[in-house]
């Protein structure tokens, strides 16, 4: 907040763009004893980004976001540059949370010339999203270590609503040592059940009317295989109802081990079943939506 004659005049978050810029902000943080949290994103911020933050704040003093749209994750064929990009707006949403620290490097910050280095997950990353996006998860591994070791915070936290990347982050962080905590947090909907996303931005009324569809398919998906019915005919009969409802095809519809994203294939009856995971990806006219729940 700045003051003119006696007037309070939001004037926004503090920003940096350089690594340089945080550190030495987050050094003042540290030496006062301080908790540190970071919320990464790619910016285009809705209630779904703001509740890391809040989530940010319940486990520390201090919130550094993150806004980078990252070049590596996207292919030459992606949305990269047509990707929403609204800083001005984002950092208004951000000031009314008291955020603490915007940090917003350009692509030459964090990929400097000779650049050459990529993190490459295995594990969690194997399968679903990889299958259709094989270069994704390098990209987002490389960028998320490369922006944890950049602020060292205590803990980074991630949205469930993209639940393969919150296992890779936390299968990397794990196998590279990296010390700060990999905090996941639920998936915020709109009221008729779509998951907030940037890309709900290029839906057209008819596309966001139908839309809500990938929830309600996979929440009866998830009621019937809790109620212990063969997953095969409830997954084939959500497929369908989802072309139906006018998407244009499904890249992956999957019943998946929550912990390991492994296929689940075991007994559905079985008191052993441990808690799984269904999740989705599909195209409608030209956007492709992701969500997944809890079964
Ligand atoms: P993005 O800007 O799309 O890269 O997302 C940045 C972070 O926000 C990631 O950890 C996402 O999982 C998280 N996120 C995106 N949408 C939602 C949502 N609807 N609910 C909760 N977290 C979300």
């Amino acid at each position: 907040m700045g003051e003119i004659e006696g007037l309070a005049v939001r004037t926004g978050p503090e920003m940096v763009r350089t690594v340089a810029d945080l550190r030495h902000r987050v050094a003042l943080w540290r030496a006062a004893g301080e908790r540190i949290a970071m919320v990464p994103t790619m910016g285009a911020l809705h209630e779904g980004h703001l509740s890391l933050v809040r989530k940010g704040y319940e486990r520390a003093e201090r919130v550094v976001v993150s806004i980078f749209v990252n070049p590596t994750q996207f292919a030459p064929h992606e949305d990269f540059q047509t990707y929403p990009r609204t800083e001005a707006r984002d950092l208004e949403l951000l000031d009314l949370l008291g955020t603490d620290l915007v940090f917003a490097p350009s692509a030459a910050e964090m990929y400097p010339l000779g650049f050459a280095t990529r993190v490459e997950p295995q594990g969690a990353a194997l399968g679903l999203e990889a299958d259709v996006r094989p270069h994704f998860f390098g990209g987002v591994a490389t960028v998320v270590a490369k922006l944890l070791i950049a602020c060292l915070p205590d803990l980074a936290v991630f949205g469930e609503k993209d639940f393969q990347q919150l296992a890779v982050v936390r299968q990397m962080a794990r196998d590279l040592g990296l010390p700060v905590e990999i905090v996941g947090a639920p998936t915020v909907r709109e009221s008729d059940g779509l998951a907030m996303s940037s890309r709900n931005a290029y839906l057209s009324p008819d596309e966001r009317a139908a839309a809500p569809v990938l929830y309600g398919a996979m929440k009866a998906v998830a009621d019937g295989v809790r109620a212990g019915e063969a997953p095969g005919p409830a997954l084939r009969d959500a497929e369908a109802r989802i072309l139906a409802a006018g998407f244009r095809s499904i890249d992956y519809l999957a019943l998946r081990v929550a912990d390991t994203l492994e296929p689940w294939t075991g007994d559905n009856a079985s008191a052993r079943r441990p808690p799984l995971r269904l999740l989705v990806a599909a195209w409608i006219g030209r956007t492709r939506l992701i969500d997944n729940i809890a079964v």
